[in-house]
């Protein structure tokens, strides 16, 4: 950013021009004016700001006025608009820096160019003030509630199973309380070496680098402070963590409020504070006083035993639980393999799923879509907040991404560039993102996905217990796929595709059982026989595939027989089943299938039957429909009889 201080540095040429020679040609205010606006949108998009560019800032904004005319012009208000730039980009000190200089810039041009303009000159000073309180109490808060949360995930780490290479945080596993299983045995030993040093009393701190936070403690006293958070950067701490060295007071004639564990003054009379160490790291502080007496150097050695005592039981602590947790997965993803593999529809598979990913896998959103890599497009098939069957491009967002690349991605930060989850337009309330293929050898049915508020939430642990449940899922799901289309194939007739005998007479039952009323065609095509007499057997298929695209326009249509027919029409009056009939072979008589050259005509015959006026049941519905049929063919084929009406006869 060579160009702001070249901006800056014309400005001192230029400025000093301006204020013993004020009214420089309105073009070279314009001119100043466009630099200003170029220099601050940079300023404003700078990530890193230091505090050159803060001064620079400053004196870019007062050569505007002054360029412009002083406390006379308009764009006075400019500095106000500079000030809250500066306030919030910058750190405090900056801001008042800068700001005071330029009243001060702006009084001495007064002073030597003419009167001071006092409201103006109180316009800019009321503003500065306004800025910088607003601000500070503003980082005031910040800071508050940074520290709030340092507490929280110190707190959190030191209490967490073994993660020497990650500091990942682990929240629930299933049942398991993972503090307890650190806490309470820490908690065991500082009380035992509160009574064994008899002190007045023992805490132990966890660090949280640049803080220490009061993770257990034992006091006599009514002002110990259990929510104690130390700063580290200076005092009896700092130089214990420093050198990692413990260190003896004999005689405490310090103030206590450098202890930091108490909340008002405690006469207190030795102190020894030790590191607890931890694979060349200090994890924590361990401080025990005593209010009369002091603490001798057989003591302290016994202390400096205590504290790598101490650190060998956080250390075994929190490989027990580490392991206590991978048990506690294992058996998850066990058990959901084992449900999985019993269930045979997709739905209920993707929904155990969610289910079991939500209960051992620590994140606030699970999502599966199907992907269809010839089409380049994918389906959320299932989710924690997205509406099911919402379709998106695989070139758009990270999810396609998986699904092209067929590898894991982890996203720690959603907020950052223009990162899309799975559909542009589509906005995640979330922060940080794993993803994973399902895939079965080569074939890839989809992508998994998780996803959380917190941000740098997963790491490769994860996407190593994703990877196994993705693997489990995929052999549930492609079973689940085969099992649909063995079940198809089981209803279908393989000429036709329409559904076969069997599957009609278990569909006619559940609607008769569904619907008030419903209309049973049955027909039979006239003399089929010599159709694949004279034109050859093949002929005769394509004749019953064109009449079946043709019937299962009507209803829900079947292959009863050779080249027998039914049409079931549910929810359908006998007339308007007739008017239907009537439709079709009016439909049919126009129509010649080409075959060979050939053209073949022909006719069929009908009977229709009504439930529930012909028949209460199914054996006897059919049977109805089936005598009306068979008088269609006896009364000289190419017609429709009605049950109703043969009854009449
Ligand atoms: P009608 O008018 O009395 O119904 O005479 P029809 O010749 O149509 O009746 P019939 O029941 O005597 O003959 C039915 C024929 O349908 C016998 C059989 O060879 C033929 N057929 C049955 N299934 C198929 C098939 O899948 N494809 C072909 N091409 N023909 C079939
Ligand atoms: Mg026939
Ligand atoms: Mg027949």
């Amino acid at each position: 950013m060579i160009a702001v201080y070249i901006v800056a540095i014309i400005y001192g040429v230029i400025s000093g021009i301006g204020v013993l020679n004020r009214g420089l040609g309105a073009p070279y205010t314009y001119l100043f004016l466009f630099a200003v606006a170029a220099y601050y949108i940079s300023y404003v998009s700078l990530r890193k700001i230091n505090f050159l560019h803060t001064i620079s800032a400053g004196v870019v904004a007062n050569l505007v006025v002054q360029l412009s005319g002083g406390v006379h012009s308009p764009l006075f208000l400019v500095y106000f608009i500079t000030f809250l730039i500066i306030g919030f980009r910058d750190n405090t000190r900056s801001y008042w820096i800068v700001s005071l200089g330029i009243i001060g810039v702006e009084i001495s041009s007064g002073l030597i160019n003419g009167p001071i303009l006092i409201l103006p000159i109180i316009f800019l000073i009321f503003a500065v003030f306004m800025v910088g309180f607003v601000i500070d109490s503003m980082q005031g808060h910040q800071g508050r509630m940074a520290r709030l949360l340092s507490r929280y995930e110190t707190r959190e780490r030191f209490f967490s199973p073994a993660q020497y290479d990650s500091d990942k945080v682990r929240t629930t596993v299933g049942e398991i309380d993972r503090h307890k299983g650190i806490e309470r045995p820490l908690l065991y030993f500082v009380r035992f070496l509160h009574h064994v040093f008899d002190a007045h009393t023992t805490v132990i701190f966890a660090n949280g680098g640049e803080r220490l936070v009061l993770v257990q403690g034992f006091s006599h006293s009514e002002l110990f402070f259990p929510e104690a958070v130390i700063e580290t950067r200076s005092g009896l701490y700092r130089q214990v963590i420093g050198e990692r060295k413990s260190i003896l007071i004999k005689e405490y004639l310090q103030s206590p409020d450098e202890l930091g564990y108490y909340r008002g003054t405690v006469q207190i009379g030795s102190v020894m504070i030790a590191p607890i160490v931890l694979i060349e790291s200090v994890v924590g502080v361990i401080a025990i006083d005593r209010k009369t007496g002091s603490f001798g150097e057989k003591e302290k050695a016994i202390f400096d035993e205590a504290a790598n005592t101490a650190g060998f039981l956080l250390a075994m602590l929190r490989l027990y639980e580490k392991a206590r947790y991978d048990v506690q997965h294992l058996s998850s993803i066990a058990e959901l393999a084992e449900k999985l593999h019993k269930k045979l529809d997709l739905n209920e598979i993707l929904s155990n799923t969610i289910e079991a990913f939500r209960h051992f896998m620590p994140c606030d959103d699970v999502s599966i879509a199907s992907v269809d890599e010839v089409n380049n497009v994918g389906e959320v098939l299932i989710s924690t907040y997205l509406e099911d069957g919402i379709s998106f491009s695989l070139s758009d967002g990270l999810v396609g991404f998986v699904a092209r690349h067929r590898n894991s991605i982890i996203k720690d930060d959603l907020s950052q560039g223009n990162l899309v989850v799975f559909k542009k337009d589509v906005k995640t309330p979330n922060a940080s993102f794993v993803g994973v293929p399902i895939q079965q050898d080569d074939e890839l049915l989809g992508v998994i996905w998780l996803e959380d508020h917190q941000r740098r939430k997963f790491n490769e642990d994860d996407v190593r217990i994703l990877n196994i449940l993705s693997y489990q899922l995929s052999l549930a799901w492609q079973r689940a796929i085969l099992y649909g289309k063995v079940k198809e194939l089981s209803i279908r007739d393989g000429l036709t595709d329409l559904y076969n005998h069997r599957h009609f007479q278990e569909i006619l039952e559940a609607q008769m059982s569904e619907v008030d009323e419903l209309a049973l065609i049955l027909l039979d095509i006239d003399h089929f026989k010599k159709i694949n007499d004279t034109y050859g057997h093949q002929a005769g298929d394509e004749v019953l595939k064109f009449l079946a695209r043709l019937i299962s326009q009507i209803g829900i249509a079947a292959r009863y027989g050779g080249e027998e027919f039914a049409i079931i029409i549910p929810k359908c009056s006998l007339k308007k089943a007739m008017d239907k009939a009537v439709r079709m072979k009016d439909q049919l008589l126009k129509s010649e299938i080409h075959f060979n050259g050939a053209k073949i005509r022909f006719t069929v015959s009908i009977g229709i039957a009504h439930y529930p006026n012909d028949a209460g049941n199914r054996v006897g519905l059919i049977e109805k429909a089936d005598r009306a049929l068979y008088l269609a063919k006896e009364q000289g084929r190419d017609r429709i009889i009605i049950a109703q009406t043969m009854q009449v006869k």
